[in-house]
């Protein structure tokens, strides 16, 4: 049998709210509102997060950090991020790349796509090419067009170490 991959798909929504810090892909982006959740509600990191479990048939991100739990109230995402991926290599997977794309029709994320990949590179303990950040407007209709939210879409292939 040749070598054996798994991809994962991951999917987030929060609202933008006046009076929090906008963290996204674990980076905190100067803007007037911020996402609006339990948790530090990055929605990067969260479908990331939706993603890397996935990938293994390991449920999601509601399963494993449940917005119930105060021990999550105000987490900073990356430990979601980086608990799933240790979960990962403890079954004997690797992260081969990560594609995603953040929807927001402000602030302008084209600046801060670069810094975002480089982010998420060394959350997942990967080389930066092996990862790619898309942003995208809502065209001003909808949730993310009028400004009333953030989405993030994330695909993520694992290969199992040989
Ligand atoms: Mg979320």
């Amino acid at each position: 049998m040749g070598p054996e991959y798994r991809v994962g798909l991951g999917h987030d929504t929060h609202r933008l709210v006046a009076g929090r810090p906008l963290v996204l892909g674990g980076l905190t982006i100067p803007h007037d509102k911020g996402l609006d959740g339990h948790s530090d509600a990055d929605v990067l990191l969260h479908a990331i997060t939706d993603a890397l479990l996935g990938a293994l048939a390991l449920g999601d991100i509601g399963e494993w950090f449940p917005n119930t739990d105060p021990r999550w109230q105000g987490a900073a995402s990356h430990i979601f991020v980086e608990e799933a991926v240790a979960e990962i290599g403890r079954r004997g997977w690797q992260v081969v790349n990560l594609d995603c794309t953040v929807h927001a029709e402000r602030p302008k994320l084209s600046i801060h796509k670069k810094e975002l990949a480089g982010n998420i590179a060394k959350l997942l303990g990967v080389d930066v090419s092996r990862v790619n950040v898309k942003a995208k407007t809502g065209e001003k209709v909808g949730p993310v067009g009028n400004g009333e939210a953030m989405m993030a879409d994330a695909v993520v292939l694992l290969g199992k170490r040989g």
